[in-house]
C-alpha cells in the first residue's frame, strides 16, 4: 500500500520518541481500493500532550484533546493524530461521551464498526488485519467488526454508516449484517438529526446508491418516514415503468454525485402518494405532487436540522420538477431561478426522465440538451436576464418623469420582460424611448 510520504513522516517521527503509531480507518481501506484517500488519521500510543511535544516545532491544532485527537499540519497535509483508545460507555445507542486511553493497536481496531475500517499500517511493519478486512475489500463485501446487533446496540449510526459504505463503495453488505441492519432500524431513531443527515447525504452521493435504496427503504423510512408509502406504489400510468420507489432509487443514480441534486431527487416524488387520482380511463395522475413535495421535504428537511441554503435550493428543485421548459421561456425560468438554480433544475430533469420509459425519455432528453445549449448561449452572449443587467435604472426612469415609488418597479419590470422577448434590445436610448412611448400613449389617451 502506498501511503502519502508526509503521513510516513508523522509515523516516523512518533516512533523515534517512542511511540508506537499506525495509520489507520478509511485511509487504509482507502489505499487498497486503490483510491487517494480523503484524509489521513494516525493512531498512536502517545497521550494528546506528548504528541504536542513531538511535533511542538510544527503547526498543531488541537482539535478534540478530550477525546485524544491532535491534527499535525504536514507541509499543508493536515493528519488527524488520535491516542489508542476505546470507547466509554454508550447511552441510549447513541455515540458515547468519554473516551478510555488504551496502550495497544489491537483493542483500538476492535472498536471500530466494520471490518474494512479496522485495518492498520505501518510502512516497515505492514498490514495489521484483525478482522479480514483485507479479504472483505478484495470480496467487495460489507462484514461488521464482532456481532452486528450488538455493535448496532452501542451506536445505531452505524445503521446508516453501513448503507453509506455500501452505496460509495459499491461494496455487498453480508447477510448477517443485512438482516441486523433491518432488526434494529428502529435504533435509528435515538440518533441526532444532524449526524443522520450527514451520512445520509454521503449515502444519496455514492455510485451503488440504487441498490442500497431498493433493498433497504424500511431503514430510510425510519428517518424520512413520508417514504414509506411511495414503496410499491403503482403508478398506473403509461410514461412509468417503475413504483414511485424504483423510479426514485433510479432517478437517484442517474442524478450528478451531488448532495443537493441527489437529495431532491430522493424527495422529487414524495407527494406523489398524497396527490394520487385514477381518471375513467384508469389512468394514474398525480395533480400537485410537486408543489404538495416541496412542503412535505420543507417540514422533513427542517426536522433534520439541514442548513437553510440546502433546504431551499431542494424545495425549489422538487416545486419545479415538472415545469415545461421551452425555447420561449427558458431565459423567463433563468430570471426566476438564477443560472446556477436552473442548471440545476435541467440536472434533476434529466435524472428524472432518465427513469421513465426509454421512448419518453429519449425525447424529454433532446429537449433538455436543447436548454442547456440555449443557455450556454445566453450566459456566453451575456444577454439580459436580470433588472441588475437591464441597461436603464430607477434613476433613469424618474429623470425622465415616471414617478417615485412603486410605479419605477413596475415600469422595469415590464422592460425586462420586454428585453427577454426580444421585443427591445438592451440599449438605454431604445428603452427610454420605449417608456416615452408608453407614458404618452397612455397621456394621450386619457389614462
Ligand atoms: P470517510 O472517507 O468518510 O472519511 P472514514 O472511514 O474515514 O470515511 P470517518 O467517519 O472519518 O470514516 O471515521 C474514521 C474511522 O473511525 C472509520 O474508518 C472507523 O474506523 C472509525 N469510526 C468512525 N465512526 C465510527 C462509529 N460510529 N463506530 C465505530 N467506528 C467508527
Ligand atoms: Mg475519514
Amino acid at each position: 500500500m502506498k501511503a502519502d510520504p508526509r503521513a510516513a513522516s508523522v509515523i516516523r517521527r512518533l516512533d523515534e520518541a517512542g511511540y508506537a503509531s499506525y495509520l489507520v480507518g478509511g485511509c487504509v481501506r482507502d489505499a487498497l481500493l486503490g483510491k487517494a484517500p480523503k484524509d489521513w488519521d494516525v493512531a498512536t500510543a502517545a497521550r494528546p500532550e506528548q504528541v504536542l511535544e513531538v511535533f511542538s516545532g510544527c503547526r498543531v491544532i488541537e482539535t478534540g484533546l478530550v477525546h485524544g485527537t491532535v491534527t499535525v499540519l504536514c507541509e499543508g497535509l493536515p493528519v488527524e493524530v488520535t491516542t489508542f483508545r476505546v470507547d466509554g460507555d454508550y447511552e441510549g445507542n447513541r455515540r458515547p461521551k468519554s473516551v478510555a486511553f488504551v496502550s495497544g493497536i489491537e483493542e483500538d481496531l476492535a472498536r471500530r464498526d466494520f471490518t474494512i475500517n479496522a485495518l492498520a499500517y505501518h510502512p516497515a511493519k505492514g498490514l495489521i488485519d484483525l478482522f479480514g478486512g483485507a479479504g472483505d475489500i478484495e470480496a467487495r463485501r460489507l462484514r461488521s467488526v464482532g456481532d452486528p446487533d450488538e455493535r448496532f446496540r452501542e451506536d445505531g449510526l452505524r445503521i446508516l454508516r453501513a448503507l453509506r459504505f455500501a452505496s460509495v463503495l459499491s461494496f455487498d453488505i453480508d447477510e448477517a449484517l443485512g438482516a441486523s441492519i433491518r432488526r434494529n432500524r428502529g435504533l435509528l431513531g435515538n440518533i441526532s438529526a444532524e449526524r443522520i443527515l450527514s451520512e445520509l447525504t454521503k449515502l444519496l452521493t455514492g455510485g451503488g446508491v440504487r441498490r442500497v435504496l431498493a433493498a433497504y427503504p424500511d431503514v430510510l423510512a425510519v428517518c424520512i418516514p413520508e417514504l414509506a408509502p411511495m414503496v410499491g406504489f403503482d403508478q398506473r400510468n403509461p410514461y412509468h415503468m417503475y413504483d414511485v420507489w424504483m423510479h426514485t432509487a433510479y432517478a437517484v443514480e442517474a442524478a450528478p454525485e451531488d448532495g443537493t441534486i441527489r437529495l431532491a431527487m430522493l424527495l422529487h416524488d414524495i407527494g406523489k402518494p398524497s396527490s394520487f387520482f385514477v381518471d375513467e380511463g384508469g389512468i394514474g395522475h398525480f395533480y400537485g405532487h410537486e408543489e404538495v413535495g416541496a412542503g412535505i421535504a420543507d417540514r422533513r428537511l427542517r426536522a433534520l436540522k439541514c442548513d437553510n441554503g440546502t433546504r431551499e435550493a431542494v424545495c425549489a428543485l422538487i416545486r419545479w420538477h415538472d415545469v415545461k421548459l421551452t425555447e420561449r421561456n427558458l431565459i423567463k425560468w433563468l430570471n426566476r431561478l438564477g443560472e446556477a438554480r436552473l442548471r440545476q433544475l435541467l440536472e434533476v430533469q434529466a435524472a428524472d426522465a432518465k427513469s421513465h420509459t426509454p421512448d419518453n425519455a429519449r425525447a424529454k432528453l433532446l429537449g433538455l440538451e436543447a436548454r442547456k445549449a440555449q443557455l450556454e448561449e445566453i450566459i456566453e452572449k451575456e444577454k439580459c436576464f436580470s433588472l441588475g443587467a437591464l441597461a436603464v435604472n430607477g434613476t433613469d426612469l424618474i429623470a425622465i418623469g415616471i414617478p417615485e415609488g412603486s410605479e419605477v418597479g413596475r415600469v422595469l419590470n415590464d422592460l425586462l420582460d420586454a428585453v427577454m422577448d426580444e421585443q427591445v434590445p438592451n440599449e438605454k436610448q431604445a428603452l427610454l424611448r420605449r417608456v416615452w412611448y408608453h407614458v404618452s400613449d397612455g397621456h394621450d389617451r386619457g389614462e
